[in-house]
Parts: C-alpha cells; structure tokens; sequence
C-alpha cells in the first residue's frame, strides 16, 4: 500500500512542480512582452556619457525570472527525468522560436550595455541624412532642416490629435489612421518634448510615393478623463510620405500646419478638401503625411541617469563625406567671413556654453545657441535630472580636437557638420552631494558630431561673445528664443550658426 501512495505523492509533486514550471514560463513570457524596458532610451540626443548609458536598466525580472526557470527545470530533470526532459525540449523550442521572433523586433530584448552597443549602432546607422538630399534632383526647394521641423510639428500634433481628435489634421494622415490614434480615456497630451530622432528608412525617389520612416524619442504627459495624470517616455516610428510630383513649401510657412497647397487656415480643409483652393490636399499629393504611426515602446519610468557606461566609438575613424572639403571651400568662397578659425571660435563659445547649462540644469543658458528642436531635446534630458534630483557635471571640458565630417546645402540652410574630440572630468551626484556615478578626477576623453546650421542668405562673421547677433545688445533669450531687446528669434539661424544636432559616434550615419 505504501508504494502505490508514495507514487501518487511523487507525482503530485511533479506536477505541482510542473505547474510551477510553467507559471514561471509564462511568467517570463509576460514580463519579456512588456514593451518599454527602456533600452530605447539610448540618449543618442545627449552629449553626456552618463546619460548615454541610461539604456543601462533592465525590464526587470524577466531574467531572475529565467534564471529560476532553468533552475527549477534542472532539478525537474534530475529528480523526474520523464517529466522534466520533455519540459525542457518545450522550453529550449520556446527560447529558440523567442530569439527568431526577436531578432525582428530589436529594442526591448537585451539587458547588457554592452549589447546595447551594438544594437545601438544597428538601429542608427541605417540611413544617413545625405542619402535624403536625394529628394532635392525632384524637389530643389526640399531641406532637411524644415523638414525635422515639420516631422517634428506634425509628431506633436499628433500626440494631442489622440486626445483632441484628429479630424482637424485630417490632411496630414492617412485616413485610416486617424481613427485608430484617437483614444477616448485621454482629455489631452501635454508637455509633448522629443528627445531624439533617427531615420530608419528612406525608399522612393524612384516611384510615385517618397517614403521616409523615423524613429523618434519622446515625453509627454497624458491626462485623463478619469482625473489624474501620467507621465511617458516613448519610442515611437512614424512614417511619412508624400508624392514625388509635391515641392516643398516655403520657409516662412515651415512652422504652422496649413493648407498643404495654399497655406490657408487648416479650419478651411474639411475632411481633406480645401474650401480655398478647392484642392484635395490630403494623401500626401503636397506635403507630407503621416501614414504610419506606431509605439515601440512606452514607460512611465524615465531612463535611468547614473549608469557608468564605457565610452564606444571615439577610437573609430570619423566618417567624412568625400565631398565635404570641397563643400567647406565653396561656402567659404559664398561667404569669406566663415573660414575655419572663425568657425572654431563659435564653436568654442557654444561648447562652453552648453557645459553651463548642461552640469548647472540651466537650458536657458544654452537657449542663444541651438535650435529649437535640439534645445527641445536638451531640455527633456536637463528636466530629467531636475526630475531624478541629480546633475551631471562635466568640469574642465576642453575640445581636443576638430575633424570637417560633412557640409551640406540647400535653398534654406547651410549646414556644417563636425565631428568635436573632448576630454571633461564627468560625475553625477545627487541634489544631496552623493556620487552616483562616474569619477571626480579623471577626465574622459569622448567625441561627438556637432551639426552647426545657418540661413543660406546670411553673410558675416560668427559671432564669439555672447550678445545679440542681430541687435547686439547682451543676450537675454526666451524660452522660445527670442531677443528680449529686440525681440527677433536668434535661434532660427537666421542670424548666426546655431548648433542643431548632436550625435554619438555609435548613431552617427552621415
Ligand atoms: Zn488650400
Ligand atoms: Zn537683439
């Protein structure tokens, strides 16, 4: 009687292990699916190494929970091999069809900085802005410039259209689209800020439909219908087309959403018919639309600051355009004022600068000299230390050296981009002195592309101090970058080289 109950017992037991086994199992699987281990958040837009490793926290769990998994099974498979070894066959075809079904959806798989890494340089380097000059052989009045502002108008646009509705952008997205954005919990999207933009694909110059897809890096604040708030930091794709037969619009309306063929008030479009022009404007037929919009992932959690990441890519060669150099003499025949002593001069003004704003949480100090949509992205990394109570220090910070690795114009912008070597003594403590991560005393060297920007029509001297480069008085700015003497907006680039992008050597594509 005995043998026969111990049995049962055993296998009780193994099933009750098995069914443990399992749970794990799909535990696992539910933690791994969850989208926003915030990997993403590679801090390609930052110049800090610090921030650059916020990619440096994982999901959380999925691999303790792995781990106990294997273990559970290895005891499964010595104590009952019957159970335990079919079991383990299911569990080896689950994580090999999981590695196959995850090579195609990189950006939440991995949990090592070090194959970040090397995601990093997969996810980045796949299209190079040059190729998009492309674009201008079918539309010369197409610049690269105007058309981040616009991805980057219409991506904020968007983002409340999920809230607000989106009929009113209705010549701006595929129609399909619209619908499926709109979610009926949210009263509004606030505070919408993008930290980084890629490219991640651009096809089409040949057919009928130009395609471009990006990959953008953002926060934002949903409110809800319900009351309360919520915080995210999303990756989302966004892809945008418009038809090969389409020019681009003209600089002065590059910042308002209208009438993609006349400019009237987007009140005049209903639907996708203009009451002005009498056009259908919608489908991409003149002016970009949206026609995929998608999140990869989403997390309240913001990026992790404090990691200690080691420094990629600053041995690497630097990746110049083999047209570069002839490009830098023809701009500086168009304007003898921008030789290159003159533009090292305003390039050491804004890198002083920008360590101010950067290590004392200060964006406005920093304002005078970038762009909108790089200070957009300066501002969210600055507001997430304020957020997380510490601050990155960079003291010392001296540029080593400066190599040409690009120039490229356009009707609107001359754009020169250069890739900067610098060494700085780079810490994070928090608001209460404690270091968090990097060393007080040891500088590192690292390297970044800086892309300076200025409105092809300007002549003149860049300028090395800091007072207004229209009116001259001492800079004070806006938030919105605006003179506070004379009130024109500096920062466009109209005036003078504003800095626009800074990019890692691992997310550099030319
Ligand atoms: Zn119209
Ligand atoms: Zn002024």
């Amino acid at each position: 009687m005995n043998r026969p109950s111990r049995s049962d017992a055993r296998r009780l037991l193994a099933w009750l292990t098995l069914a443990l086994a399992v749970g794990l199992l799909l535990y696992t699987v539910s933690a791994w699916a969850r989208p926003g281990g915030g990997h993403t958040y590679s801090g390609g837009s930052s110049r800090s190494s610090s921030s650059r490793s916020s990619g440096g926290h994982s999901s959380g769990g999925g691999d303790g929970d792995a781990a106990g998994l294997i273990f559970q099974l290895i005891l499964l498979c010595i104590q009952y091999p019957a159970l335990g070894v079919p079991l383990l066959l299911i569990v080896v075809a689950f994580f090999v069809v999981k590695a196959v079904v995850g090579a195609g959806q990189k950006g939440w798989s991995t949990t090592t900085p070090d194959v970040q890494a090397v995601e990093r340089v997969e996810r980045s380097a796949r299209v190079g802005r040059a190729e998009l000059d492309a674009i201008r052989a079918l539309d010369p009045g197409f610049s690269l410039v105007l058309f981040e502002d616009l991805a980057y108008m219409l991506y904020g646009a968007v983002q409340r259209g999920r809230a607000l509705g989106t009929q009113a952008l209705a010549a701006y997205l595929e129609p399909n689209l619209g619908q499926s954005l709109v979610d009926p919990q949210l009263a509004d999207v606030q505070g919408v800020v993008i930290g980084a933009m890629r490219y991640a694909r651009f096809s089409g110059t040949q057919s009928p439909m130009i395609e471009i897809e990006i990959e953008i890096e953002s926060n934002y604040v949903e409110v809800l219908r319900a009351g309360g708030t919520r915080r995210f930091y999303a990756v989302d794709r966004v892809v945008l087309t418009r038809a090969a037969t389409a020019r681009s619009r003209p600089k002065a309306r590059s910042h308002t959403l209208d009438c993609p063929n006349c400019g009237a008030p987007l009140s005049a479009v209903r639907g996708t018919e203009c009451s002005y022009c009498r056009q259908n404007v919608g489908f991409g037929r003149f002016d970009w639309m949206i026609a995929g919009f998608s999140n990869q992932t989403r997390e309240t959690r913001g990026p992790l600051l404090t990691g200690d990441v080691a420094e990629t890519g600053t041995e690497l060669p630097t990746i110049v355009d083999p047209g570069a150099p002839q490009r830098f003499e023809e701009l500086s025949r168009k304007d003898p004022a921008v030789g290159w002593e003159a533009l090292q001069g305003r390039l050491a003004l804004i890198f002083a600068q920008l360590q101010i704003a950067w290590s004392g949480r200060d964006p406005l100090k920093i304002r005078p000299f970038v762009s909108d949509n790089l200070f957009q992205s300066l501002y969210y990394w600055i507001d997430l230390y304020t957020q997380q109570r510490c601050r990155n220090i960079t003291e010392n910070a001296t540029i080593l050296r400066v190599d040409l690795a690009n120039v490229m114009s356009d009707t609107s912008f001359d754009a020169i981009t250069l890739r900067i070597f610098a060494r700085s003594v780079d810490y994070t403590v928090s608001d209460e002195g404690k270091l968090l991560s990097g060393n007080r005393s040891k500088p590192r060297t690292y390297s970044e592309y800086w892309t300076l920007i200025r409105g092809s029509s300007r002549r003149g001297e860049p300028r090395r101090d800091n007072n207004c480069p229209n009116c001259g008085a001492p800079l004070a700015i806006s938030m919105a970058g605006q003179c506070e003497y004379c009130r024109v907006k500096v920062t466009s680039g109209d005036f003078d080289w504003v800095l626009s992008r800074i990019e890692q050597d691992e997310s550099y594509g030319g």
